[in-house]
């Protein structure tokens, strides 16, 4: 149990007197009547937050998170197997490999969901948000989306063509190291357009 370093009214007032006081809280009088009989002791709001604060048991400020546990065991699982190892002890070895194993385990699975829950939390366009592959692939599906909506979808017919058939391909890098040949070959695609 502990208590808050400054002390109220009422616990540095005379120490039988407080005790008596205490005794009569433990044992449920109503504070109303123990401030009927001690009068001169203190104010009835000081009573009561006597009672609340200084009685009553606080809870530990400074808990450590499990995470901070977790790693704390297995840096124990560690000096004890590196140990075990010193002197032998293939058992304990094993033992304290065994715990490392489970703690490492509950550390991951923490540390994810404390990533998760940080990612949550976090909005879209915050730079500082991790990116998550299954963003990175939305942000792929809609660049695609929008590329094979631009101009008919050219870039999208243009790279079906250069998957399937290996002459566009040549025809590519022909008209890239000779851009004279690509008025040529649209005169071609024009009069073969006009006769069909
Ligand atoms: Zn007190």
């Amino acid at each position: 149990m502990s208590r808050r370093t400054s002390k109220c009214s009422v616990c540095t007032g005379d120490a039988g007197l407080v005790s008596e006081v205490n005794n009569l809280i433990a044992s449920g009088v109503k504070l109303t009547k123990i401030h009927e009989a001690y009068p001169d002791l203190c104010s009835y709001p000081a009573l009561s937050r006597h009672k609340n604060r200084c009685l009553t048991p606080q809870p530990v400020v400074e808990t450590m998170s499990t995470i901070d546990e977790c790693r704390l065991w297995l840096s124990r699982a560690h000096s004890t197997f590196q140990s075990a190892v010193a002197i032998g002890d293939n058992r304990g070895a094993s033992q304290a490999i065994g715990t490392a194993t489970k703690t490492l385990t509950k550390l991951i699975d923490l540390e994810e969901k404390e990533q998760e829950a940080k990612e949550a939390a976090t909005p879209d366009d915050d730079p500082s948000r991790p990116i998550s592959i299954a963003y990175l692939d939305q942000q792929l599906k809609e660049f695609m989306a929008k590329r094979d909506a631009e101009n008919d979808g050219v870039m999208q017919k243009a790279q079906t063509l250069i998957m399937a058939e290996p002459a566009f391909s040549t025809i590519i890098f022909a008209i890239w190291s000779n851009r004279a040949l690509l008025p040529i070959l649209l005169e071609g695609v024009i009069q073969s357009a006009n006769t069909n």
